[in-house]
């Protein structure tokens, strides 16, 4: 289908695009890299008078250092942070994450601010941020405030972000060191998560000090698996020595039943996956 008929900005500055956002309210659409929302225009889904982009504006590019936090501007694509340095150096988990997410082509397009805010409880971001703690700064007319990962994803498709603001950066804290693997299941090559499990694991010799968990598609929004993390601190990591703790990969969950699975199907994999996770990025 051809979507509605809208009107097309793309601000330089991001203060631009606060107040086109503005003026038009309720009326507009931010596009980062058009790769989610075109299909919902297309399908008629949503039928916004105004589509903002946000590519012309280059504040939102790109990866910096910033102490103890690398910061990841909204607008980076996902092949760029895949390739990014300082991103395999500080926040692995993630360019882990990235390079399982959809193909290519929507790599190159598709945007990590974008990936985030729409908030697909199957999309593959989330659970690496929130288990790395990452921090959300969001833009408004009032001036920038910051979320914290526990606080930003909300439920199904929605976010901390408000109607008239925009996601500028995320900041995740340096994890410089750490094991780190994404376990995705899916039943055909380039699909979404069915269940995903992010894993960070710093190791001292064979033992596992310290780890960090986060599920795809366990519920409505990337759940951090604590009980797990707290399971791992000081566990052998071999197969038995890990198992009780990636048992409790269900606690707190509360995964859907659709076409690839039911819910009990779900809970059986993140207790499997959980445990491939966490050896593999501990490199057993
Ligand atoms: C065929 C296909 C397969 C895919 N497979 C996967 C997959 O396996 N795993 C996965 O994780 N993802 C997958 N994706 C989604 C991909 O990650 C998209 O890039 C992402 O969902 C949206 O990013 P985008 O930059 O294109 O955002 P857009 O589509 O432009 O925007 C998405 C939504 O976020 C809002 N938005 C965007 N940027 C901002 C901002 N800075 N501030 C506030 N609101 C904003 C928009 O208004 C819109 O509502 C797939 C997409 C397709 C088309």
């Amino acid at each position: 289908m051809i979507p509605t008929r809208f009107d097309y900005v793309a601000p330089t500055s991001v203060e631009d695009a606060l107040s086109a956002l503005a003026e038009a309210g309720d009326d507009a659409k931010i596009m980062a890299g058009g790769q989610s929302l075109l299909p919902v225009l297309r399908m008629r889904l949503n039928a916004p008078e105004l589509v903002i982009d946000l590519g012309k504006i280059e504040s939102l590019r790109g990866v910096r250092d910033d102490g103890d936090a690398i910061v990841i501007g909204a607008m980076t694509t996902h092949h760029e942070v895949l390739h990014d340095p300082l991103v395999n150096e500080h926040a692995l988990l993630v360019a882990r994450a990235v390079h399982d997410l959809a193909d290519a082509q929507i790599r190159h397009r598709g945007t990590f601010g974008g990936a985030l805010a729409h908030a697909d409880p199957a999309g593959d971001l989330g659970a690496p941020v929130a288990a790395l703690g990452a921090d959300f700064v969001i833009a408004g007319s009032g001036g920038t405030r910051t979320v914290s990962a526990d606080d930003f994803f909300v439920d199904i498709f929605e976010t901390a972000i408000g109607e008239d603001e925009i996601l500028t950066e995320v900041r995740i804290p340096k994890h410089t060191g750490w094991g780190a693997h994404y376990e995705k299941f899916v039943r055909i090559a380039h699909q979404w998560s069915i269940v995903g499990v992010a894993a960070a694991v710093k190791s001292d010799g064979s033992t596992i000090s310290d780890a960090r968990i986060g599920l795809t598609n366990m519920g409505s929004t990337p759940i951090r698996a604590r009980g797990v993390e707290a399971g791992l601190a000081g566990a052998e990591a071999t197969e038995s020595g890990v198992q009780a703790a990636c048992d409790r990969a269900t606690e707190g969950t509360n995964p859907p039943s659709d076409l690839n699975g039911n819910a009990d199907y779900r809970r059986h994999l993140a207790g499997v996956l959980t445990r491939r996770a966490v050896l593999k990025a501990a490199h057993v």
